[in-house]
């Protein structure tokens, strides 16, 4: 078959909520992906940061086939030897206490919004079903229909409601208006130290430690969604870590697996997450010894090879040098290690074109919101590959 054979295949059976670009994937190596035709690209995406370790890294890929041929799913009604020290490797890495595993990151999201409400009622003594969460403008947090009741981009929700009540929306980026969002009902602020699908927005230098400040004098909880931000996309383990603020609750999935498998996770203090009783809250995938022994390896993996080093250093230079291309169409180039965005101006027509252009080239990226690019490549990049890049990106943008 040849890729239009593909794309008719599955448009022929599969509904339409994505608009893929026509390249058809069939395998993956580092930074690197290979299309049905032979053709090689770079991949700028890295699967929305799940392949932060690069494609089919080899020590994550042998955790899965061993763990694969022994046992794969037990589920929580009994133990698996795998749970444990899975546990350990990410309450180590991370510094939290606790955990509560999950698979997709909307999961772990929604998971998080429980434990929130739990601890409000529980805890802060906030009366039955009053408990408010305040959330922003242009967050993106997963596709549930209690997490899309609060986003504030109308595609997100049309036709979804009716919708979860209990959230509050405040423009990103303005500590001033949490303080002024808070009622005696708030219990937490769920946030992305930078929106990823919102177009790589980050905020104001000392947001987030002001955020941290308003939270601790309000009695609310500080919930971090790094599930784009985290696992060493920025530069640092948590983007949070950049103003080194340590949020009560932290959300994390994408890279946790490193693509392989889909595997999230909340992490919080005892407090918090020693609220839930059996059979409060549960996931038949969630925890499995499958997802546990490759999120394990994945983890060690990131910290291990200096994944997180790599980005924050050349995640810098990329950065600069996407900067100085002299471009008519570029607005602004923004971003922190290997998560970053290039905004166009209104009168370039848009990003997809661009992005088309980048894919004849063999550079895969996906426009977000209209007018931005965003490259995030997996943090194994090398210096002489984002300079190959950056030769093709320069003749794109100064076509
Ligand atoms: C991708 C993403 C999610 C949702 O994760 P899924 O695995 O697609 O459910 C939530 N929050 C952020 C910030 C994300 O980037």
């Amino acid at each position: 078959m040849r890729t239009a054979d593909y794309i008719a295949l599955e448009d022929r059976y599969g509904a339409k909520n994505y608009l893929p670009l026509d390249v058809v994937l069939t395998r993956g190596d580092g930074v690197w992906v290979y299309d049905v035709e032979g053709n090689k690209y770079l991949d700028c995406l890295s699967s929305y940061s799940a392949v932060n370790q690069g494609h089919c890294h080899p020590r994550i890929l042998q955790a899965l086939v061993d763990q694969a041929q022994k046992l794969t799913l037990t589920s929580r009604a009994f133990r698996n030897d795998r749970l444990g020290e899975f546990y350990k490797v990410l309450c180590e890495t991370t510094g939290y206490e606790m955990t509560l595993p999950m698979n997709t990151g909307a999961e772990a999201v929604e998971t998080a919004i429980k434990a929130a409400r739990k601890w409000g009622y529980r805890v802060k003594q906030v009366e039955q079903d009053k408990a408010e969460i305040i959330v922003c403008e242009g967050n993106f947090h997963g596709r549930t229909t209690t997490i899309v009741g609060f986003s504030s981009e109308p595609q997100y929700r049309e036709d979804f409601g009716p919708f979860t009540p209990g959230f509050v929306l405040i423009p990103y980026g303005d500590a001033a208006a949490l303080e002024a969002a808070i009622t005696p009902n708030t219990v937490a602020f769920l946030v992305e130290p930078i929106q990823g699908e919102g177009g790589v927005i980050v905020p104001p230098d000392g947001y987030l430690r002001a955020v941290r400040d308003i939270c601790n004098r309000h009695n609310i909880l500080f919930m971090a969604d790094e599930i784009q931000t985290g696992l060493g996309r920025t530069g640092k383990l948590f983007a949070c870590d950049h103003e080194n603020v340590r949020p009560d609750v932290m959300i994390v999935g994408k890279a946790l697996s490193g693509g392989f498998y889909p595997v999230s996770a909340v992490l919080s203090s005892r407090e918090i997450l020693g609220l839930f009783r059996p059979g409060d809250h549960g996931s038949t995938f969630g925890g499995n010894p499958l997802g546990a022994a490759v999120a394990a390896t994945a983890l060690s993996v990131l910290v291990d090879e200096g994944m997180i080093e790599n980005a924050a250093r050349l995640g810098q230079y990329f950065q600069e040098r996407l900067a100085k291309i002299p471009s008519p169409y570029v607005k602004e180039v923004r971003g922190k290690g290997l998560l970053i965005g290039v905004e166009l101006k209104p009168e370039a027509g848009g990003a997809r074109r661009f992005c088309e252009a980048l894919q004849t080239r063999g550079i895969l990226a996906k426009e977000t919101h209209t007018h931005i690019i965003r490259f995030a490549p997996p943090l194994v990049i090398t210096r002489q590959e984002i300079d190959w890049a950056l030769e093709h990106i320069t003749a794109v943008l100064t076509a």
